[in-house]
């Protein structure tokens, strides 16, 4: 059976980035065959830092390898360590709980909202001892965390706040950007990610210049960028490539255009559903406060028959994080005996996402919704 679009509709498109071939072969083509011969932590890099520094209004951005390596570099920064513990959400992507452990430190799970599927402040006061040292939430899919109460448990606590905005670049809640929450926040440009790109990146956003100055320092082996092979401290590689500075700075022009795209589909989406709230399925809330648009997950009891549906109409779907992460095996040594994390599990058993990439035309998207209405009726 072919859908009525004439095309099937993989979760991953494989021509995300079709329209910026030109762009990335003539990056390659200027930095291979430029006088410097420089293609890593370069002039360009330097560029992107300073247009995401305007864009978000932070007054440090650096660039580094990853969002997973960005994460790690702010725990780092924080010079969190043994006998240490962060607060990181039960149902997340992987780095929020290895960051954590990779510096000797433990990550404390707690569960996150039944709803938006980001971590619940009423969880995690709890959870603050006096070995806490940060709190880490972490937007997912389509909804930024409560930011304002998490600073404020933060601030009352005393311990640090880092904002894994990895899939929220281009996100505002009450005015303030996505990122600009924390004491340290997070991109990255995973290939799916809002801005991602044809290879790996991430940038660290902080207001605070010393640490700002420290990450700079740990992402390069502990080197302060002027005086070569004197290590100030124990850093990592996570630096960032040339070719990709030239192609993240070249497409960022486009970026708020392909964003309201996805925006303006989530909106389509989250009107078309809320009606089938009584058949099991769960929308993300409507409007654009705090709203990203990296995923659009639904929240559905019959999942697995849903998803059998849309394959069989060639629509792709997804399922992210199946097991919640104090549940992965991987970090089984730092889920206390007996905890319960009911929610994150739902999370992990009922979400599902459909695709919202910015170039689906109108008349697929409407054939998606379409088609997860017609398998309720
Ligand atoms: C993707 C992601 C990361 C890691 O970013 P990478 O660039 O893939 O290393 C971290 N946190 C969250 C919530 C993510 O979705």
């Amino acid at each position: 059976m072919t859908s009525t679009v004439g095309r099937t509709l993989p979760f991953f498109p494989p021509d995300l980035f079709e329209a910026d071939r030109e762009t990335m072969l003539s990056a390659l083509h200027e930095l291979g065959t430029g006088a410097e011969q420089r293609f890593i932590l370069g002039g360009h890099t330097a560029a992107l830092e300073e247009a995401l520094r305007e864009a978000t209004g932070a007054e440090h951005v650096v660039a580094c390898g990853s969002g997973t390596g960005a994460l790690e570099l702010c725990v780092r920064a924080l010079g969190v360590g043994p006998g240490d513990e962060v607060v990181v959400p039960a149902f997340c992507c992987q780095p929020v709980a290895s960051s954590v452990v990779n510096v000797g430190a433990r990550p404390v799970f707690a569960d996150v909202d039944p709803w938006t599927m980001v971590m619940d402040p009423d969880a995690v006061e709890p959870l603050i001892t006096e070995r806490t040292r940060a709190l880490m939430p972490a937007h997912v899919f389509s909804i930024m965390a409560d930011m304002p109460r998490l600073g404020e448990i933060a601030a009352r606590h005393g311990v640090a706040l880092v904002e894994d905005a990895a899939v929220a670049q281009g996100a505002v809640l009450d005015g303030r950007p996505a990122g600009r929450w924390g004491d340290l926040g997070v991109f990255s440009f995973f290939q799916v990610k809002a801005f991602g790109t044809a290879g790996e990146g991430g940038v660290v956003l902080t207001d605070d210049a010393e640490l700002a100055r420290t990450v700079r320092m740990l992402r390069n082996h502990g080197q302060d960028g002027v005086t070569r092979f004197l290590h100030h401290r124990v850093g990592v590689n996570s630096r960032f490539d040339e070719v990709q500075a030239v192609f993240q700075l070249r497409r960022l022009a486009g970026f708020p255009e392909r964003l309201e795209r996805r925006a303006r589909i989530a909106d389509y989406y989250t009107e078309r559903f809320e009606p089938l709230r009584d058949r099991g399925v769960l929308a993300p809330p409507a409007g654009r406060n705090g709203r990203c648009y990296y995923v659009y997950s639904l929240l559905v009891e019959r999942r697995e028959d849903l998803r059998a549906y849309l394959t069989e109409h060639q629509i792709g779907s997804h399922i992210y994080y199946p097991v919640p992460l104090p549940r992965q095996p991987a970090f089984s040594d730092w889920a206390p005996e007996g905890a319960q994390w009911p929610n994150s599990q739902l999370a992990s058993d009922r979400n599902l996402a459909i695709p919202i990439w910015p170039h689906l035309t109108d008349a697929e998207v409407e054939f998606i919704a379409d088609t997860v209405c017609e398998f309720f009726d």
